[in-house]
Parts: C-alpha cells; sequence; structure tokens
C-alpha cells in the first residue's frame, strides 16, 4: 500500500495537517495508536491563541504575537520558526472556521499573563474535548485509520501494528509527525526533566516520545529536551486542572502554614516547581466570590466545584496576616517581596473560597528541530526531504526551560505548524 501523504498521530496537529494536506489536492492516511482519537489535545482547554484573527478586538498581528513569545522564552527559540507559526495563526484559524466547521470564538473574560491582547480562541464548549470533537467532524472525509500505532519508520515506510498483534506496512511520499512528546515516558522525563519527574503526569499516555526516537534514529536534530509545559493548579485528590483566571484576576496562592511563597503572575507552567517545594508537594489557591463567579465560567472548574474540590468560608483567621499584608502591597504601603504588582485588581472580599491544588507536568515541549516550514533538520542543518513534524512532536516555541511557556503555545504550534506541515508535505515528490 502506498498513500501520498501518512500522517502518524489524530491530535490537534495531525488532524490540522490532514485537512491541509487534503485541500491541497493530496490523498492522506492519518494512523492513530487509540481505538478513538484523544490525545493531549482533548485533555487540554482546547484554547488557540492566534492573531490576528476576525473575532479579535483592537489591534493584533503577527508581530506583536511573535514578541510575547520570544519574550516569555528570553529570545531562545528559533525567530524564524516563531515568526512563520505566528502567522499562520491567524489564517489557520479562520480557516478551520470558514471551511471546516470549526466555531472559533475568543476567549474573553482575562488576559493570559504575557498575552499583550486578547488572542485566545475557543470554540463553545471552551474544552479540548469539545475541540477535538470539531475537527473530528471536520476530518470526517479524510482517511483515519484508528488502533494503528506506529511501531517502526522509515525514510519511505512506516509500519504499524493491530489490536491482535498483526503489521501492516505502508509507504509514502511524505511522512508528518504528529505523535507528540514523551511526557508520558517516566524513563524520558526522568532524563529530560529530572525537575518534574516525581509530580503528576496530566497529559495523554500515547506521548511515549515515538517521534523523538524515529526521528533521531533518521539522523534528525532535537532540540529544547528540558522544556516543558507545567501547571501549578490541579485540585488534589480529584485531579481537575483549576483555571488560572483566578491568579490572574486577583487570586493568591498559599502553602499549608498559610504563606504566599511566590509572584503568582509570572506564569502558570514555572509555577508547578514553587508549589512543588511546598510542605507536602501542595498550596491552596484563595479568592472570593466574584473570582469564583469567574471560575464558573469554565467547565473544568464547573468540574471541580461539582467534585467537591471548592471550599467555602466566611472568614479565614488562619489567613489574617497573609491577607493583610497583600491589601497593603495593594494600596502601595508596600512592595511585595516577590514582585508581584497588586494594584490593577480587586482585593480579595469575603466571603472566601480555597481548593488545594498541586504543581503537575502537562506536555514537553521540546522536540525535533523543523524549520519554518516544518521540515525536520538533520543534525547538520539540512533539512530532511521528505520529513515533517508538528505539535508536541516538534521543538516548540518556549525555549529550554519551564519558564518559557507562553499559554497557548502548545496548541499552536499543534494546529500552526501542522497546518504548514500538510501544506508543505504535498509539495514532495
Ligand atoms: C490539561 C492540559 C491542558 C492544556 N491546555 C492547553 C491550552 O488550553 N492551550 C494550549 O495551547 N495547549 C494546552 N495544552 C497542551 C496541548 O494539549 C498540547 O500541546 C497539544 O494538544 C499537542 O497536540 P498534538 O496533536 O501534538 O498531540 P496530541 O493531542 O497528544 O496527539 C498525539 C496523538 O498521537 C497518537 N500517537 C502517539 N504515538 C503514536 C504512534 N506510535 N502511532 C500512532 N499514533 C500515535 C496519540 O495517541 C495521540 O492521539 C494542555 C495540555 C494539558 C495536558
Amino acid at each position: 500500500m502506498k498513500v501520498q501523504v501518512v500522517i502518524v498521530g489524530a491530535g490537534a496537529c495531525g488532524l490540522v495537517a490532514a485537512l491541509a494536506a487534503r485541500d491541497a489536492g493530496a490523498e492522506v492516511l492519518v494512523l492513530e495508536r487509540d481505538a478513538s482519537p484523544t490525545g493531549s489535545t482533548a485533555l487540554s482547554s482546547g484554547f488557540v491563541p492566534a492573531a490576528p484573527t476576525r473575532f479579535q478586538r483592537g489591534n493584533d498581528s503577527a508581530e506583536r504575537m511573535a514578541a510575547d513569545i520570544q519574550k516569555k522564552n528570553h529570545g531562545e527559540a528559533d525567530p524564524a520558526v516563531v515568526r512563520a507559526v505566528c502567522e499562520e495563526s491567524g489564517p489557520a484559524i479562520e480557516w478551520l472556521a470558514d471551511k471546516h466547521g470549526v466555531p472559533f470564538q475568543l476567549l474573553e473574560g482575562f488576559l493570559y499573563p504575557g498575552h499583550s491582547v486578547l488572542r485566545m480562541h475557543c470554540v463553545p464548549e471552551k474544552t479540548g474535548a469539545g475541540l477535538m470533537g470539531w475537527l473530528l467532524n471536520a476530518s470526517r472525509e479524510i482517511d483515519l485509520l484508528c488502533s494503528a500505532r506506529v511501531t517502526d519508520v522509515s525514510s519511505t515506510a512506516v509500519r504499524f501494528e493491530r489490536p491482535n498483534g498483526q503489521t501492516e506496512a505502508v509507504e509514502y511520499d511524505a511522512l508528518v509527525l504528529a505523535c507528540s512528546g514523551f511526557g508520558g515516558n517516566p524513563s524520558m522525563v526522568k532524563k529530560y526533566l529530572p525537575e518534574i519527574a516525581d509530580a503528576l503526569y496530566f497529559g495523554h499516555a500515547g506521548n511515549q516520545g515515538d517521534a523523538l526516537r524515529w526521528g533521531e534514529a533518521m539522523g534528525a536534530a532535537a532540540a529544547h529536551l528540558g522544556a516543558y509545559q507545567g501547571h501549578g493548579s490541579v485540585a488534589v485528590p480529584q485531579n481537575v486542572l483549576i483555571t488560572w483566571a483566578l491568579m490572574v484576576e486577583g487570586g493568591i496562592q498559599v502553602n499549608a502554614e498559610g504563606r504566599r511563597f511566590s509572584n503568582e503572575h509570572l506564569g502558570y507552567s514555572e509555577q508547578c516547581l514553587p508549589v512543588l517545594r511546598q510542605p507536602g508537594g501542595i498550596a491552596w489557591c484563595i479568592y472570593d466570590e466574584r473570582l469564583h463567579q469567574l471560575g464558573m465560567t469554565f467547565p473544568d472548574y464547573r468540574d471541580a466545584h461539582a467534585a467537591g474540590a471548592v471550599k467555602a468560608s466566611p472568614d479565614l483567621p488562619g489567613l489574617a496576616k497573609t491577607l493583610s499584608e497583600v491589601d497593603e502591597y495593594a494600596k502601595g504601603k508596600r512592595s511585595d517581596p516577590f514582585g508581584r504588582d497588586f494594584k490593577t485588581r480587586p482585593t480579595l472580599q469575603p466571603p472566601f473560597y480555597g481548593i488545594k491544588v498541586t504543581g503537575a507536568l502537562f506536555h514537553t515541549q521540546g522536540g525535533l528541530k523543523v524549520d519554518a516550514q516544518a521540515r525536520v533538520l538533520a543534525k547538520d542543518g539540512r533539512a530532511l526531504p521528505n520529513l515533517f513534524a508538528g505539535g508536541g512532536a516538534a521543538c516548540g516555541l518556549s525555549g529550554s526551560q519551564v519558564w518559557g511557556y507562553l499559554s497557548g503555545n502548545g496548541l499552536l504550534s499543534a494546529v500552526a505548524l501542522g497546518r504548514i506541515a500538510g501544506r508543505a508535505a504535498v509539495a514532495v515528490g
């Protein structure tokens, strides 16, 4: 069997690549290990940054978006790839909306740290599962073979295994690796990300590092393997993501002794480490009724609330000292020793709310080096002729460390680089 473009993985990256390749007239086959495609995409919040789009209001541009990304990663990401991805982002969202019926809208109500304007796009469900549903709906004309775990890759063919143990092979002109990173592979996490190796992994179990392994065996270069998206706010023991909007809009995190320990406005990704360093590896998100109402606009938060994770109290005597310090920072009487500016949001008012949370690993950001056309690069810098990668399979936009992750870098790479990869793959041969 031979197919022009073969794509490994049916998350956001694989499905978007498939749609782009098919729109460009190619014959496409997507191979997916699971019986039903979900990937980390379905576990995510499903928020995709893009600029400019007609869903946004006010001024935004690909340049401004690229500047935000590079500021967060201290200029460590490849500027050509960042520029290409940002330039693709707006057209990709509008193309998915207009041509493929994915009902994107702007996520409003709060600005993620490091975003200079509102540019997160979501589907009405405001979940990654919702986004996957719409992408699968758009892909119904695409040949998608599930329960097909790719086991071997060469420069002309892939071999995949079916649930009964039988293997089959398919040849290709171009191959797109869209099978994400290695967050679900404990030995690789231990090797490349020892600082988070003992934490909860909150991504998809199928992220086993296959793309990295195959690519390296074919002579590809890899980069920034120490980079990842962490999160400092997963409710325990319920294991539900608690939106960082609570912190952005005025909430604080305290440890079990009732003390703040960090600037909560630096970013949720790097916040995983300070949280894990607290007694018991936990913290409490503390906020008020106004923020509780904001939280209730997010499906994850509603799930956490229904599961009993959200505690309410008319007062918090144990936090009196911490709350009065925060009040002084807000009134400008003292500066926050962690450097947060408390003057921009209303101070917390009783009744108070609290959720016990821990830090977690969400997905890896290092991966195969690609150029601005999503072509996988060899160690000597030349592009491999027919190998492409996007999403978690490719080196991301976050530089070398956890602090370089700007909200949305994950799905941005999946959607924008996925579209670039799918289109470029058609031009091979
Ligand atoms: C809780 C959580 C919340 C998040 N929220 C956001 C967010 O709001 N915005 C954002 O930008 N990012 C977010 N992310 C990150 C985002 O989910 C990922 O960056 C993105 O989904 C990666 O997409 P992908 O298509 O590369 O990988 P995936 O969606 O993981 O898809 C990869 C697919 O490849 C398949 N596969 C793997 N190996 C093989 C194989 N050998 N053969 C065949 N198939 C294979 C897998 O089964 C899977 O279906 C979040 C992540 C988590 C965990």
